[in-house]
């Protein structure tokens, strides 16, 4: 039953990155605004509200109770650090995360908002301290353990105070069947009554249906208003492949894709993590290990180096990662299966919680299939229990051999229907090919039952391929009638199509431990020829996908240096103060510097993530490396050049084409056009906004234009032109052509 009057609102959450807002320009020019969004723009440096974000914080400065359920980089925290300044008093912000708050206190602080936190962490003078600057209206933000609250000696120190409201995080924990619970947050209630007046929020990425029932009764929010976000993370590519060499494929993955980032790569044992940390390290990356083996105070060091270091690895056991708040984890690569997909998704979750591009990477084998379904199967639990679990990991292994869209499996399977293809996933960039394997399945099923249901997979694909081993001649298995049956495929063919029986059900794994594979029920229709099956090709054709996620889509080669430069001077700053570098400016407001190029300190105060504080403390600092930069780069672009540039990108991106653009300006088509072709190049246009020309004749144009290119004659507009009989004029041309330069550029 659900308590109170539940009023149900569904967003979809699209985060875009910061970089593409350029409404930011205009901001100084907005008509009054409500105090929520001049608190956001003011204080946090952001131009706009996500969509729920305005609704959910408006509701909780009425003084309403909320719950909200929203994806791991959604923006929660802001729900409730706004209301919490504009609400008079002291929000009280109750989070299980005691190893968290300092950070989150740190980062409040460089924005220039009084935040606290009381746990069992700090000294006794400390805490008198704290309860000082609470005392003398310091504090806006409190941040306790669930059990502080309970406490007498603490009811006692708020009720002294004047409370903003009071904001319960990773709400999830008040439930007793998830595997996060925490008791303490069964006593919250009792407490939370004592002020009645005082609004709740309720906040939790991971909830669901009977979840979010839990959490409205016992945290007893009052008609308590549900804002429900999609679980969509379009800023994440997920990408599944079989793993045959699991460190060279990583490496490759992390050479080719993310040389310099930091992310997290997730192994079952302790031993592979300290086996793969090290292997990193001596491929020259920064790789830290983290397990539950490991002594407190080194993981804690290891922690902190990830978040305040750039372009830290942890290789981890799903000990870690909790909490973890750092915003620009540019990957999670999964060198083991996850149980379930509640577990691969909160995992994956924790890349590009900034809205960048972002990759969760994976790759499993048959040995891994194997070893889940034995662990699922596992004869000492309960049978319903058991049940659930061969559930959970059926719909794992789903999500790996699946040939559709891996996002819609992802999604439906928290019951969120994704209409169309992503077309941000491994099987939508490079649809996977299907062959008729009715007959191999026949062939292998078969063999499982002629020689006993009892032996692994090795052994089984030595009989279909005839082999005379020591094993086969022991057990006479050369007198079995699937004795060399199988020739038409190889050893690895045959453990693919074992491998997608097993994941599909179609095969059972012993209890013992041995691997040995028995028949289940499913498989009978197949075997008497009433149903067919239909097999992923591995073999995929070599990964051509036209342009993958990298770490910085929007940075043009160019840049770089720049970049560079902007992030030594940010970890210069950091490390001054000690902090993580993504507290002095996100990657995004960095790249919205290069793009902008903004001269003066108000120009620099519009761009997203620049609050008023930070303009004060660093604003200089990177105005200063900014100018040298032009300076000694960039004599051929004046300032007035770049704002009439500006300009045009502006329309551009409002849907105008050349034409409309150059008459609204008073400027030749041509003009438009050179303008287009430079704004390409930078990387800051994409070529579909520029010309309204689709995707297949562009193909076409730029496939042309590259056996040109190949040509003696060399990429000359001209016969291209003439190729296609006038169809696209030289403006367009000269479009396509930048954007073929940029993507081979990236290459
Ligand atoms: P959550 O707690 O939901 O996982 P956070 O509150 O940590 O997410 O926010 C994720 C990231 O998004 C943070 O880096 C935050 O600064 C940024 N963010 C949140 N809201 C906005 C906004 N309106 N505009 C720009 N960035 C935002
Ligand atoms: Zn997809």
């Amino acid at each position: 039953v659900d308590p109170g009057q539940p009023i149900l609102l569904f967003y979809s959450l699209k985060l875009s990155p910061v970089g593409g807002d350029i409404f930011t320009r205009f901001r100084a020019i907005m008509p009054a605004m409500s105090q929520a969004l001049e608190i956001l723009q003011q204080r946090f440096g952001y131009s706009q509200f996500r969509p729920p974000q305005q609704a959910i914080i408006d509701s909780v400065i009425e003084g309403r109770d909320c719950m909200v359920i929203m994806p791991t980089g959604g923006g929660k925290s802001l729900c409730y650090q706004i209301p919490a300044l504009a609400r008079p008093g002291v929000a009280v912000i109750i989070s299980p995360l005691i190893a968290l708050m300092q950070n989150q206190v740190d980062a409040l602080e460089q924005q220039g908002i009084g935040a606290a936190f009381l746990n069992s962490s700090l000294s006794h003078s400390e805490q008198y301290q704290v309860e000082q600057n609470l005392a003398e209206g310091r504090v806006d933000l409190l941040y306790v353990a669930p059990e502080r609250l309970t406490s007498p000696s603490f009811i006692g120190l708020l009720q002294s105070l004047p409370l903003a409201l009071f904001a319960i995080d990773e709400a999830h924990c008040v439930s007793q069947w998830g595997h996060d619970f925490r008791a303490d947050y069964l006593q919250l209630a009792p407490v939370l009554s004592r002020f009645a007046e005082v609004p709740r929020i309720a906040l939790t990425a991971t909830a669901d249906a009977d979840t979010r029932r839990e959490i409205l009764a016992r945290l007893e929010l009052r008609q308590p208003e549900q804002f429900i976000c999609g679980f969509d993370r379009p800023n994440i590519q997920y990408r599944i492949s079989q793993k045959s060499d699991p460190k060279k494929q990583l490496l490759k993955f992390l050479a080719n894709e993310h040389p310099e980032d930091a992310g997290i790569v997730y192994c079952l044992s302790r031993r592979k993590v300290e086996d793969m940390a090290l292997w990193l390290e001596q491929q020259g990356f920064t790789a830290l290990p983290y397990h539950a083996g490991l002594s407190q105070s080194l993981r804690q060091q290891n922690q902190d180096r990830f978040l305040r270091e750039e372009g830290v690895i942890i290789v981890a056991t799903i000990a870690f990662g909790m909490g973890i708040d750092k915003p620009d984890v540019r990957f999670v690569a999964h060198l083991d299966l996850p149980k379930s997909l509640e577990a691969y998704y909160q995992e994956t979750g924790r890349a590009g919680r900034d809205g960048h591009a972002a990759t969760a990477w994976m790759i499993y084998g048959l040995q891994d299939v194997i070893k889940l379904r034995q662990m699922a199967a596992d004869s000492s639990a309960s049978e319903q229990f058991k049940r659930q679990e061969q559930h959970r990991l059926g719909a794992m292994l789903g999500l790996c051999e699946v040939i559709s869209c891996r996002r819609q499996v992802l999604l439906g399977y928290f019951g969120e229907d994704l209409a169309e293809p992503c077309g941000n996933c491994d099987n939508c960039l490079n649809p996977p090919q299907t062959w008729d394997g009715t007959e191999a399945a026949r062939k292998a099923l078969s063999c499982v039952f002629r020689s006993g249901q009892r032996f692994g997979v090795s052994h089984l694909v030595d009989i279909l391929l005839g082999k005379s081993t020591d094993k086969i001649i022991q057990f006479n298995h050369q007198q079995l009638s699937t004795f060399g049956i199988g020739t038409e495929l190889n050893g690895a063919q045959w453990r693919s199509v074992f491998r997608q029986l097993v994941a599909q059900g179609y095969l059972n794994v012993d209890t013992e431990g041995y691997g040995g594979l028995q028949l289940a029920q499913k498989c009978r229709p197949l075997l008497q020829g009433q149903q067919s099956l239909a097999l992923r090709k591995d073999d995929k054709p070599p990964a051509k996908t036209k342009r993958e996620a990298g770490a910085k889509p929007e940075l043009a080669s160019k840049d770089e240096p720049l970049w560079q430069a902007l992030r030594e001077l940010r970890r210069n700053l950091a490390l001054e103060q000690d902090l993580p570098p993504y507290m002095i400016f996100h990657d995004a407001t960095l790249m919205e510097m290069i793009r902008w190029q903004p001269a003066t300190l108000a120009e620099l105060s519009r761009i997203s993530g620049v609050g008023e504080r930070k303009l004060e403390l660093y604003g200089q600092a990177f105005l200063d490396c900014l100018c040298q930069h032009y300076q000694n780069q960039d004599p051929a672009q004046p300032e007035q050049d770049r704002e009439t540039l500006l300009q045009t990108l502006q329309l551009a991106r409002s849907g105008q084409d050349a034409e409309a653009i150059a008459s609204s300006r008073g400027l030749k088509a041509d003009t438009v056009y050179s303008h287009f072709e430079r704004l390409i190049g930078e990387g800051q246009l994409a070529l579909a906004e520029a010309v309204a020309i689709n995707e297949a004749e562009i193909s076409q144009l730029q496939a042309t234009m590259l056996e040109a290119e190949a040509s003696a004659e060399g990429l000359r507009l001209k016969p291209i032109f003439e190729a296609f009989e006038g169809l696209y004029n030289y403006g367009q041309l000269r479009c396509v052509r930048a954007d073929l330069q940029l993507e081979k550029g990236e290459e």
